[in-house]
């Protein structure tokens, strides 16, 4: 592969509302800043990425424009576009901005927002070894257990087991996720059609590449890349953040 250039698509586009506060969860501060713009950061400071396109709530462009695109250490092009109703919808709408140029693309979550630029360098050079879709990710230290449905018996209390996987092969994955961009293309224009068929919509990119019948790839990822959910997770960046200074 060329190198020709990184985009990274960042997702901040949601509601967050298990955060409980009236902001969308990309604009919630930590440590002064909005979490997207951490996210951004880290990105841009990765050298590897050329330009930034980060999807935002309705109405809120202009809003999330002037804090990611003003931040001094944000030194790559930032564009924004409107995320939709699903985070897959979401980055669907950040690649189609994506040009011929644009080799490899990474789609982030504002809701990691301390993912070290470490990670990124990783993974962006996982996909330039020629690996078309690449996730970082840790093993798995709880044990986990597969549960029926809950049309298939149990209820919301008591949920009956279905397997429990060998937890040595599990891996809990992590953003930023890396693609080859003609592969990631392909993958949301097929996950388009079943989503709407289905009426379901993939929690993660790489997921569409395997429904392709294509390989993905696990390189290894970091406990600061943790997804930021609850008000406590805010509580442990915010720890992390400080330990780092
Ligand atoms: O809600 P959750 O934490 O799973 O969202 C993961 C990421 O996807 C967040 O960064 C969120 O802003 C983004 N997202 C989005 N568009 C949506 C839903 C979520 O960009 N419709």
């Amino acid at each position: 592969m060329v190198d020709e250039g990184a985009l990274a698509i960042l997702t901040a586009a949601g509601s967050g509302t298990r955060l409980g506060r009236d902001l969308p969860k990309a604009l919630v501060d930590l440590a002064g800043f909005p979490l997207v713009v951490h996210a951004a950061r880290r990105l841009a400071a990765s050298g590897v990425v050329d330009s930034l396109v980060v999807t935002c709530p309705a109405g809120l462009d202009s809003a999330v424009r002037d804090v990611v695109a003003q931040d001094p250490h944000v030194d790559v092009p930032v564009r924004v576009v409107e995320g939709g109703g699903t985070r897959q919808a979401s980055v669907a709408a950040g690649l189609a901005l994506a040009g011929p140029d644009d080799d490899v693309v990474l789609v982030h979550d504002a809701a990691r927002p301390l993912a070290p630029p470490r990670l990124v360098r990783r993974v962006v050079d996982a996909v330039r070894a020629g690996h078309g879709a690449v996730v970082p990710g840790l093993p798995v230290t709880d044990t986990v257990k597969r549960v029926a449905p809950a049309s298939a018996g149990g209820g919301p209390d008591v949920e009956r087991v279905v397997e429990t996987p060998d937890r040595a092969v599990l891996r809990a994955v992590q953003t930023p996720q890396g693609f080859d961009r003609a592969l990631l293309q392909r993958a949301h224009a097929q996950g388009a059609g079943r989503a709407t068929a289905e009426g379901s919509a993939a929690t993660d990119d790489a997921g569409l590449v395997e429904a392709l019948g294509e390989p993905a790839y696990v390189v290894t990822g970091e406990e600061a890349a943790m997804k930021i959910t609850t008000e406590r997770d805010l509580q442990v960046a915010a720890l992390l953040l400080e330990e780092k200074s």
